[in-house]
């Protein structure tokens, strides 16, 4: 810091830039966007109250945050960060739906390949496989409970194999 050009915040606010500006660290006069809607939407003397009040170590990261918010609340004055955070929300639990539905594809598939697997089976071998105690065991082959509760249910089972 030579002293020569003020820092962004003093250079927006028309001021002196001190030595021991609080704002210098954080807000270089190359990138005068970025105190602008700090200030804007915190105001320059509450951002300075709260770096004064935090440790050195700590107000880089208090800056980084103060900059995301006030960013995201121009760009959405209603819901701020809370709006990028609610779409992302979204986003993830479309997909998480959207990979439920794969997942239970790929089960269909698997159990749709199953009886053609064993390609030699004897003919008491596969009344066998298609015994009450085998069938008893198909639910914990179905990881998802709508699936699993049409096999669970007696009288859907009694229907499907009669
Ligand atoms: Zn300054």
């Amino acid at each position: 810091m030579g002293g020569s050009s003020p820092c962004a915040s003093c250079k927006l606010l028309r001021r002196r830039c001190a030595k021991d500006c609080i704002f210098a660290p954080y807000f270089p006069p190359d990138d005068p966007f970025k105190f602008a809607n700090v200030h804007k939407v915190f105001g320059a003397s509450n951002v300075s109250k709260m770096l004064q009040e935090l440790p050195v170590q700590q107000r880089a990261d208090a800056v980084s945050s103060l900059v995301y918010e006030a960013n995201a609340r121009v760009r959405d004055p209603v819901y701020g960060c809370v709006g990028a955070i609610s779409y992302l929300q979204n986003q993830v639990s479309e997909l998480q739906m959207q990979l439920a539905v794969a997942q239970t594809e790929i089960l269909c598939i698997q159990m749709q390949q199953e009886p053609t697997l064993p390609t030699q089976i004897e003919p008491d071998e596969k009344s066998l496989l298609l015994s009450t105690e085998n069938l008893n065991n198909l639910p914990q082959y179905l990881a998802f409970p709508s699936s699993s509760n049409v096999i669970q249910d007696p009288l859907k089972r009694e229907s499907l194999w009669t």
